[in-house]
């Protein structure tokens, strides 16, 4: 029985709808994946339906004594997933969690250091309209013109000029790993913390093919659903210096009730990625992302940082004579979904920049290799170097559509199984 069909038919026929988009098309937004079946069956368990305000074992309701086991496997497994002293799994999302950790280190005014938003930096280090920006005075470091490395002689520059109260490394759009260790010695110099968002790349380091942060930072943040596969939501890891006030601060600083189902998913989630088959899921992220790139890149497109070492890639799409608002429309005929993307240094606005950023996570869950990357590579040169051929875009459509028909979505078989 299909209790939402019966219920209410229009949300029901958006979700089929959505059914089908995530089936028959390829998913290349870098921050999006496919949940396992097991995580997905937590996040819509009857663990939505408890309020356990406070923490295991310190709860302002009662009847929490089994959300309590769910929070402390999730929080146990996480600590031992990246080898932190500290957890917190409650952030309802990355932002919540990068906004707990600012109230906990920080007094509005102080001056912050962070990857700037125009170089691949998030919303969240300090754009004007975030409540980051607003609260706190964030100066942005960036990337070098050539190479488009992140440029640690500006940061130490900036860092003694500005002596910054906090340091936070990590991106949304970097496509090289990123070494913490040199942050943490400019940190050290000028008398500033260290926090590093790893949003984008936790799985990497989940499965030890990325530099881990939690050795050198004073706070790591994440979320929860972009490698590292899990639900929707946010974790802070920390020293146990700092346990007191960022618990405080995510509740009841930002937070009321914990989402107990998305904590149950992510204790899933985290239990997955401590078996060995996630490292190798990890691998092949990486390994598909290079050979999508180099095929990218010998069909005559430019890629910043000239490749990647992770698990997206920004493709500086002008070259062919477009933007990529336009290349952003011409992949989704095709059934391809990617976003535009502002490059290093670009010349062009925010709503119609230079480029594209792409991602191989979710098309790798679906059990995608590097044979497929490179039809998929070949398919998108073909679309971008036509762009307002729509009968060729419709073509693409119907191969992209007969090749996802054999790379099923893990939970969308869940879904349909209400049916
Ligand atoms: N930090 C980084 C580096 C991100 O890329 C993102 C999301 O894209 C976030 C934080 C925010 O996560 P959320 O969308 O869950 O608030």
């Amino acid at each position: 029985m299909n209790f939402i069909e019966q219920n209410d038919p229009d949300v029901w026929a958006a979700i089929d709808s959505e059914i089908e988009r995530q089936q028959d098309g390829l998913e290349m937004i870098a921050s999006e994946n496919y949940t396992s079946p097991a995580v997905m069956q937590a996040a819509g368990s009857v663990l939505t339906n408890k309020y356990a305000e406070g923490y295991p074992g310190r709860r302002y309701y009662g009847g929490c004594e089994f959300v309590d086991v769910v929070e402390d496997l999730a929080r146990d497994r996480v600590k031992q997933l990246f080898g932190a002293e500290f957890a917190n799994v409650q952030p309802h999302s990355g932002s919540q969690a990068n906004t707990a950790v600012y109230l906990g280190l920080l007094e509005p005014g102080d001056t912050v250091l962070g990857l700037d938003l125009a170089h691949g930096g998030h919303l969240t280090h300090g754009m004007k309209l975030n409540i980051s920006g607003m609260l706190y005075n964030f100066v942005g470091y960036g990337v070098t013109k050539d190479a488009h490395r992140i440029d640690f002689d500006q940061v130490a520059k900036l860092a003694r000029e500005h002596k910054p109260k906090l340091i936070i490394a990590g991106a949304s759009a970097y496509p090289r790993e990123i070494k913490h260790a040199p942050f943490r010695e400019i940190a050290d110099e000028v008398g500033a913390k260290l926090m590093v968002d790893m949003a984008h790349y936790a799985g990497l380091v989940a499965a030890g093919l990325h530099d881990n942060p939690v050795e050198v930072a004073d706070v790591v943040t994440s979320t929860t659903h972009k490698t590292l596969r899990g639900p929707r939501g946010g974790v802070i890891l920390a020293r146990k210096e700092y346990a007191k006030v960022l618990n405080s601060r995510v509740f009841p600083g930002i937070q009321g009730g914990p989402l107990m189902h998305v904590i149950a998913g992510k204790a899933v989630c985290f239990g997955e990625a401590l078996k060995p088959s996630f490292k190798k899921y990890a691998q092949q992220v990486i390994d598909n992302a290079q050979a999508l790139a180099e095929t990218l890149m010998a069909g005559g497109l430019r890629l910043v940082s000239g490749g990647t070492e992770n698990h997206l890639m920004l493709v500086d799409v002008t070259p062919l004579g477009i933007g990529g608002k336009t290349a952003e429309t011409a992949l989704d005929r095709c059934g391809v979904t990617v976003n535009m993307n502002m490059i290093p240094y670009d010349q062009r606005k925010p709503m119609d920049p230079s480029g594209i950023r792409i991602g191989t996570p979710a098309l790798t869950t679906r059990g995608m290799g590097q044979a497929e990357m490179r039809t998929i590579g070949a398919w998108m040169l073909d679309a971008l170097a036509n762009p307002e051929d729509e009968a060729r875009h419709a073509k693409i459509r119907g191969e992209v559509k007969t090749l996802c028909a054999d790379f099923p979505v893990p939970a969308a078989a869940l879904n349909q199984e209400m049916t």
